[in-house]
């Protein structure tokens, strides 16, 4: 059985672009599903194995319910796509999210005893009415998701007036500007990195956290959409760049010397206001910049198409003395030598080479060469989504510098964050006090 195709939000939207360039005569389009799991915080408290057998379950379920023409990706886990060339009629669409929800109707409720409360939501967008490109077609599913979502209804097309008159929309919209100005509701948590070498903690990655004032747990790229949609993108950048520098600032008050590294979409590499807005912030809450990293996506960094203020902004982001990291590496399509002209200080190995590390002799390969590689330039390597200890024990022996994953600890509140980084270092204490007595 085949693992999720192991392809992220970019590398999907590829393939999204070129079936959109495959268009043929006398059909309605491309049809873009985005299906995703509202129970996500249930789901992340099972067990692994039960989690990682639910999503098996899950994609051949999905894949029965396919044409031969269609395709599925999952987008970190929580998230589907599916994407229909050539649909006949909207009704098609319609009928492919019927079947979906069903899926996960009929779907095992409960594994070993251990009950999964499950909701599924199911949006969809149309090629070429609902989206010029790929990009906006699954932002438009993903609003139409959210529609469903908040009218508790399994399924929806995207029309525009979802934007314009939904409450749903316009109270999000709500939420979200209320969450900028200081609300509680937006929040940045911190997910451990643990050196390997040393088993400390010295980095992590910040995450977004938003509960929407529903009281629902909204996922981050649903979120980063909606931000775009709403044309909010600059108010969240600065949002973001205050707080990753406010954590960066009580993590140094509480004594902790941990860098943190924040997630840049592909767009903010457009804009050449970025680099002063975090530079800004930096100064507003009075941190080094080498305490900060930037994560951009490999795909992002190498869009050819990018042009000059692409370079100008990371070459400037270079300059302030932040440090660059290749996320989701793998998942592109970009070459080694690429990494050395980015000058770059970290690429992390995505979740899904790391999923079936100790199955797949294919991924451990790749992550034996991208970190062989990335040392050999003097770049620091990750692996991300890592689980369990004999995972964490290849990579550790292949040499990877820093590990990522539910294994240590998911995204924690900044609080909660330093009583973990120093329970971490108290037991490294307790340990030799043991080996002593
Ligand atoms: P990412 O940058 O690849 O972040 C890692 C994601 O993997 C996080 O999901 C994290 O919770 C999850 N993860 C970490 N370890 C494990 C593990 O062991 N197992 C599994 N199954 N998952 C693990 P999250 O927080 O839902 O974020 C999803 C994506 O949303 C992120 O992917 C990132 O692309 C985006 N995102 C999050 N925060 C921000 C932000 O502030 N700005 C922007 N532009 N994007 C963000
Ligand atoms: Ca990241
Ligand atoms: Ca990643």
């Amino acid at each position: 059985m085949d693992a999720l195709t192991p392809i992220g939000f970019f590398g999907a939207l590829t393939d999204v672009s070129a079936r959109l360039a495959d268009l043929r005569e006398g059909s309605v389009g491309v049809g873009v599903i985005s299906l995703y799991t509202q129970s996500d915080a249930a789901l992340y408290r099972l067990p692994l194995e039960h989690l990682r057998r639910f999503e098996r379950t899950m994609e051949r379920e999905i894949r029965a319910r396919l044409r031969p023409q269609d395709a599925l990706f999952a987008i970190d886990g929580k998230e589907w796509l599916i994407v229909l060339p050539n649909l006949s009629s909207a009704a098609v669409l319609t009928l492919a999210m019927l079947r979906f929800e069903q899926a996960f109707n009929e779907a095992p409720q409960e594994i070993d005893g251990i009950v999964l409360p499950m909701r599924v939501v199911c949006g969809a967008a149309l090629s070429p009415d609902h989206g010029k490109d790929a990009y906006h077609l699954l932002q438009s599913a993903r609003i139409a998701g959210l529609v469903a979502g908040r009218a508790d209804i399994g399924s929806q097309i995207y029309n525009p007036s979802m934007e314009e008159s939904s409450p749903s929309v316009a109270s999000l919209e709500r939420d979200l500007r209320a969450a900028f100005s200081g609300g509680p509701e937006l929040e940045l948590h911190l997910q451990p990195k643990v050196h390997v070498p040393s088993g400390e903690c010295r980095s992590a990655e910040a995450l977004l956290r938003w509960r929407n004032s529903a009281g629902q747990w909204v996922p981050p790229p649903v979120v980063v959409s909606l931000i775009d949609r709403l044309g909010m993108r600059h108010r969240f950048n600065r949002w973001l760049f205050q707080h990753a520098a406010q954590i960066l600032h009580r993590l140094r008050m509480e004594g902790l010397e941990v860098d943190v590294s924040i997630n840049l979409s592909a767009t903010d590499l457009y804009d050449t206001e970025v680099p002063d807005l975090i530079s800004q912030a930096l100064s507003t809450w009075n941190v080094s910049a080498e305490r900060l990293c930037i994560e951009i996506t490999e795909t992002s960094m190498i869009d050819d198409s990018a042009g000059e203020s692409v370079s100008a902004v990371l070459g400037r982001l270079r300059q302030l003395g932040l440090s660059l990291s290749i996320d989701d590496f793998g998942t592109g399509f970009s070459g080694m030598s690429r990494l050395k002209r980015l000058a770059v200080q970290e690429v992390k190995i995505d979740r899904s080479f790391v999923i079936d590390l100790l199955n797949s002799a294919r991924d451990r390969e790749i992550a034996a060469s991208i970190i062989d590689l990335s040392h050999r330039l003097g770049v620091e390597v990750t692996a991300e989504g890592v689980e369990d200890e004999r995972t964490a024990g290849l990579l550790a022996d292949m040499g990877c510098d820093h590990i990522q994953g539910f294994l240590y600890s998911k995204a924690l509140a900044p609080a909660a964050f330093v009583d973990w980084v120093r329970a971490r270092a108290g037991i490294g204490v307790v340990a030799e006090n043991i080996g002593d007595g």
